[in-house]
């Protein structure tokens, strides 16, 4: 194995390191299962670092002076070409050597100067030892990300941050590469040559707002790498998520007052605790439709109110507008217009809120990629990009063919395959699934990867659910479920209620996590258990159709019984209690059940219900 190379995604309010290994690319994640670094650092008394990360944020308020964030704003700039964004920033700027922006931190003996590169060092040294406590080696190289837009000395100022924190950057990646890297755009040709493709990387996180236009086409010179060339950029370094917190903020603070009187006085914790409230509530309405704020005022007093979605998106509209004013802005820069773009890559955690999914869609006019999570997608990008500069083999990602069968779970446990393995890339397909029980107004769409029958032996890529069916009877809705793998592996799923016109879908890579050895034993245990599992599959369908004939049996002899011979109705209960007793022994253990058997049974009860039904026929003829 070759030395192992992080990626490092470096981000104005958050940071995360990755690696990609045979299993493709994954966060690393510290002791308590964060993968999120905040971006902050806080400095004592003496000029020294006391906390980096999550516990920096936490007091971020409480020391104002002492605890730095969007640091990166400030590196490698001058302290005058910056004065306005210092100016919002609660830290002192000044300028430092040459000119170049520094943080001046309060200590006991009046203060020390402390340049972004080593705030940005600090940061960068927590990833490392992250990194180094996962994989339990030391770890000397990273690949890391910056802003399409950072100059020479901006990336030179990155190099040296990386070096302070003992890591050499062996090479700086555009971030909208990264995100593209991520999601196997422009990987080495193995297809032979390749159509160059345009690349739209919406970039919207937590202080700064990027858009790129990427164009990628395969250089023979590059040994069979691919060229990515920034067609343009355009943004806002003053524009995201934190601005969306501050509107719900503003909003709080104004009905406080109207409602309490204008003379209250927040201390600094109650700020900070408003902060990250208004952020939560922000966070539960990309899930769900309403939240509720709460704000505790002292002396028994507290602020009450439901936030909706829609409440949400009012507030949030005027930013995501700005953002889309950009976009154009790029697109025309670029030359390109918006029918010749190939893809939109999704990146930032402001990204997951439903506006702006919406609002790129509709400004690009085709679903934007989401599979990775928007606040890893770069990370992940950046550990790709260092896999192929240490060597290591990336097959895993380049399949022409499908590796595995997708599919979805239906009633029962088993697996419905609507694509099956060694399928060509790009690949579709469609079937219509129904409800399994009355009124069922939610549908939940799990897929499956895998070539076994049952759920429990394929491998889950993830779930989502259909919401708001109008209520109706078991099997009457017509839900119509469509996969979609395009050419770069990326599987889409939707699914829709053909009545009512509700839909609902998910993104996944299905080749993530996967390694070729285990694609391999997959198959041979799918072949190995072919039989059983056929039996299996065959059992769980006996039942569901036998659970559909019980139920209307029961209610048709419910209303005809007195109708019939004494005789027919003892025969039908019989037959019925033998369905019963197999569907319980169906539940017990599919596998012991004789499948034969179980059909003769539910076969009879067919044949002895026939009087059952012609007599219930009969009766609402008449009525
Ligand atoms: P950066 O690239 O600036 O370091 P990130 O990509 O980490 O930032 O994005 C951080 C922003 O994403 C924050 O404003 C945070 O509130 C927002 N965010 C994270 N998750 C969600 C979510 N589920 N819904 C809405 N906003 C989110
Ligand atoms: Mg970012």
């Amino acid at each position: 194995m070759s030395t192992q190379i992080l990626g490092i995604d470096l981000g104005t309010t958050n940071s995360l390191v990755a690696i990609c290994d045979e299993r493709g690319p994954r966060v690393l994640r510290d002791e308590d299962g964060h993968a999120l670094v905040p971006s902050v650092v806080r400095f004592g008394t003496r000029g020294e670092v006391v906390a980096v990360g999550r516990e920096a944020l936490a007091h971020a308020v409480e020391f104002p002076r002492e605890t730095v964030y969007s640091a990166k704003r400030l590196v490698g700039r001058s302290a005058t070409e910056i004065g306005e964004v210092a100016a919002r920033l609660p830290y002192r700027v000044v300028p430092g050597p040459r000119g170049i922006a520094a943080i001046e931190v309060p200590t006991s003996a009046g203060s020390a100067l402390v340049t972004p590169q080593e705030v940005a060092a600090h940061v960068l040294a927590r990833l490392k030892t992250i990194a180094e406590r996962e994989l339990q080696h030391g770890v000397s190289k990273a690949v890391i990300t910056v802003p399409a837009y950072f100059d020479d000395g901006q990336r030179q100022a990155t190099r040296d941050a990386a070096r302070l924190a003992g890591l050499e950057a062996v090479r700086i990646v555009n971030e909208p590469t990264a995100a593209s890297l991520a999601y196997g755009l422009g990987r080495p040709a193995s297809r032979g040559p390749r159509k160059a493709e345009r690349i739209a990387v919406y970039d919207f996180g937590g202080g700064t707002f990027d858009i790129s236009i990427l164009e990628i086409s395969s250089d023979e010179s590059a040994a069979g790498g691919d060229l990515f060339q920034v067609l343009a950029t355009a943004g806002d370094t003053a524009l995201g998520g934190d601005d969306i917190d501050r509107a719900i903020i503003d909003l709080v603070m104004r009905e406080i007052r109207e409602t309490f009187g204008a003379a209250l006085d927040f201390p600094p914790s109650a700020r900070q605790a408003l902060r990250q409230f208004a952020e939560g509530a922000k966070v539960a309405l990309s899930e769900r439709e309403t939240t509720t704020l709460e704000v505790g005022l002292g002396t028994g007093r507290t602020y009450r109110r439901t936030l909706t979605r829609a409440d949400l998106e009012a507030l949030a509209a005027p930013f995501v507008e700005r953002t889309l004013v950009s976009c154009r802005r790029a697109l025309a820069d670029s030359g390109c217009n918006v029918e010749s773009i190939d893809r939109v890559v999704l990146v930032g955690g402001s990204t997951r809120m439903p506006i702006v999914r919406r609002e790129v869609e509709r400004v690009f006019g085709k679903v934007p990629y989401t599979a990775l999570n928007p606040d890893e997608v770069v990370a992940l990008g950046a550990a790709v990009q260092a896999a192929i500069l240490a060597g290591d083999r990336r097959d895993l990602l380049l399949f022409d063919v499908l590796p595995l069968s997708l599919g979805i779970e239906t009633v029962g446990g088993a697996v419905a395959k609507l694509l099956m393995r060694n399928a060509t890339v790009p690949a579709r397909a469609k079937e219509m699934f129904s409800t399994s029980v009355d009124g069922q107004t939610n549908v939940k769409i799990h897929v499956m990867q895998g070539e076994r029958e049952l759920v429990q032996h394929c491998r889950s890529l993830g779930q989502f659910e259909l919401r708001g069916i109008p209520p109706m009877p078991a099997g009457i809705p017509q839900v119509e479920v469509e996969f979609l793998v395009d050419q770069n592996g990326v599987l889409d799923v939707s699914a829709v209620e053909r009545r009512s016109g509700r839909r609902a879908s998910i993104q996944v890579v299905p080749s993530y996590g996967l390694t070729r050895d285990e694609v391999d034993r997959i198959e041979a245990e799918s072949f190995r258990h072919a039989r059983e599992d056929m039996h299996v599959h065959r059992v769980i369908d006996l039942r569901v159709n036998a659970a559909l004939d019980l139920k209307w049996i029961e209610t048709a002899l419910a209303r005809v019984r007195g109708e019939l011979p004494a005789a027919t109705v003892a025969e039908v209960e019989a037959r019925m209690d033998e369905v019963r007793s197999f569907l319980a022994a169906a539940d017990r253990d599919a596998a012991s059940v004789d499948a034969n058997c179980f059909h003769q049974a539910k076969d009879a009860l067919d044949r002895a219900s026939v009087p059952v039904h012609e007599k219930a026929i009969a009766q609402s003829l008449r009525s």
